[in-house]
């Protein structure tokens, strides 16, 4: 047994027994106990809070009296505070080990931005309190709106949307008001390249566009010819994605944006990874016209569960018109929060929500900023495409790019060629790295890629992780190519995951039909 400098023991004995055959008397695993849905726990006679007899005569509320329990689980603190802890031992986090999931950007969030967030005077204000109580919130906004309007170079920004795709409908929603205005109202077609993450096209269709496909190249970028050849008189936008979702530039982009305004079209830009390219590209000189930023992956707010998010949509000068209410306006005498846009017949299209969007993520997303500095982020974006390309020239030898030539951006991009002969298919593989305590890599998108893995690391993994994550990845491809000649590893593949709480799931059913009662 291996022990360390103070002679514990740091590994357990192998033993022939694997824990995939143990199995325990209760159900549990090790210190992760079986846990019961909170509903089932059926006693309702206790409670954790300590209530007062109430005395409300029954004839005040008539027939509305309720006849039968209210079916709430009756627990003690410590039960309802375990059982939220061990549910949340049955997923993987951030906080556990690397999250490789591609254009998610599932990165780590610094405690200060926490910390930050619950501060007295930011935590516990309402959006009702009169504006005079909340200059520092509203100072606070109006900071984040300079730096975001000063990293993307555009004049404008709407902070309200919510999350990635509330900015797509907010960046849609202000192209439509801007061509009405213009008596351009018939222009009804949103060209969308074929590599788009979903919410593009879906987005679209939702305001009332249709969907209009542009081919990509074998390089994996908008293919121009095919480009051209769509863009007719009642073309409004192009949604384009860059660095688009194979991890790549659109080498094309100035172009691009050149040919859309010369048709009288605007550009939408997909800015949901700007991490990528945040300090070091401002797409305002790329000649975009409207993007959201998802402050949850390229400033670092918790996402993915762990949520909510924000997806704040800068705007240029020809849409700034046409920016949701409400913005924040310093006055020269305080600030104040302009609710209804400039005039009764101005040109905005209204609001994007209650209120003024997410407050929390905010504060997180400029603490994220102020404490890296401009140069910080600058190199933000440097290390994230660095630890990416890092990944893609540790793992090319034993799994196959698609785009194998030049760099990749933040994420890179692998298919399932190299699986070809072998007995394991990209499913396989991911739930394989749930075994090895690892969440599997975004699966089968984008599309256009056969069987693709889209790994992405982010700025925050060390190289000490990539490399744990790395030959974990090697360690898996070895054994999957080994099942070309032989049946010994098959099952590691096809039982996958053995180890995790809940096995292999029958996703399709569980998505169509969804059971929804416990019981
Ligand atoms: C994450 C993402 C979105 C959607 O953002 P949400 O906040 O999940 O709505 C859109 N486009 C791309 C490229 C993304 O990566």
């Amino acid at each position: 047994m291996s022990m360390n400098a103070v002679g514990r023991p740091t590994r357990p004995e192998d033993t022939a027994e694997t824990s995939a055959e143990f199995k325990s008397l209760t159900g549990g695993k090790g210190l992760l106990q079986y846990e019961r849905l909170i509903f089932e726990k059926k006693d309702y006679t206790r409670t954790g809070v300590d209530f007062a007899d109430i005395d409300i005569s029954p004839s005040d509320l008539g027939d509305l009296v309720r006849g039968d329990d209210l079916g709430l689980p009756g627990l003690t603190e410590p039960e309802a505070m375990r059982h939220y802890v061990r549910l949340s031992q049955k997923n993987h986090a951030i906080d556990l080990a690397l999250y490789p999931l591609g254009s998610c950007t599932m990165k780590h969030n610094p405690r200060l931005n926490e910390k930050m967030a619950r501060l007295e005077g930011i935590g516990d204000i309402h959006p009702l309190q009169p504006t005079s109580t909340v200059q520092g919130a509203l100072e606070l906004m109006d900071t984040l709106a300079h730096w975001l309007k000063t990293l993307t170079g555009m004049p404008a920004v709407a902070l309200s949307p919510k999350a990635g795709a509330h900015g797509e409908l907010c960046g849609l929603l202000s192209i439509k008001a801007a061509h009405e205005a213009k008596g351009q109202g018939h222009r009804r077609t949103v060209l969308v390249p074929s590599s788009a993450h979903g919410t593009n096209p879906a987005t679209a269709a939702f305001v009332g566009y249709s969907v209009r496909e542009i081919a990509q190249t074998s390089d994996g970028r908008v293919d121009l010819a095919d480009l051209k050849s769509k863009i007719t008189d009642d073309v409004a936008a192009i949604m384009l994605t860059n660095p688009n979702t194979c991890g790549l530039f659109e080498r094309d982009i100035v172009d691009i944006a050149k040919l859309i305004h010369d048709a009288g079209a605007y550009f939408y830009c997909d800015g949901a990874n700007f991490n990528a390219i945040v300090g070091r590209v401002r797409p305002g000189d790329l000649g975009v016209d409207a993007m959201h930023i998802n402050l949850h992956k390229t400033f670092s707010t918790p996402h993915g569960g762990g949520g909510p998010g924000a997806g704040p949509v800068v705007l240029s000068e020809a849409l700034a018109a046409y920016a949701p209410t409400p913005w924040v306006v310093n006055s020269g005498n305080g600030y104040v929060l302009e609710e209804f846009g400039e005039d009764a017949s101005a040109a905005n299209f209204g609001r994007m929500c209650a209120f003024h969007g997410q407050m929390g993520m905010y504060v997180r997303a400029l603490t994220y900023m102020l404490s890296h500095g401009s140069d910080g982020l600058r190199q933000v974006a440097e290390d994230a495409v660095l630890n990416a390309n890092y990944i893609k020239a540790s793992l090319q030898d034993i799994m196959s790019v698609p785009f194998p030539d030049g760099p990749c951006m933040h994420e890179a991009l692998f298919d399932d060629k190299w699986l070809e002969g072998t007995q394991v298919t990209t499913l396989d593989f991911a739930k394989a790295m749930i075994d090895e305590g690892f969440h599997p890599m975004t699966m089968y998108f984008p599309l256009v890629v056969h069987g693709a893995m889209l790994i992405e690391p982010t700025e925050t993994e060390s190289k000490a992780e990539l490399d744990r994550f790395i030959d974990t990845l090697r360690a898996l491809a070895a054994s999957a190519l080994a099942t070309k000649n032989n049946t010994d590893d098959v099952a590691r593949f096809k039982n996958a995951p053995h180890l995790a709480p809940t096995r292999r799931l029958d996703e399709t059913k569980a998505a169509r039909q969804p059971k929804l009662t416990y019981g």
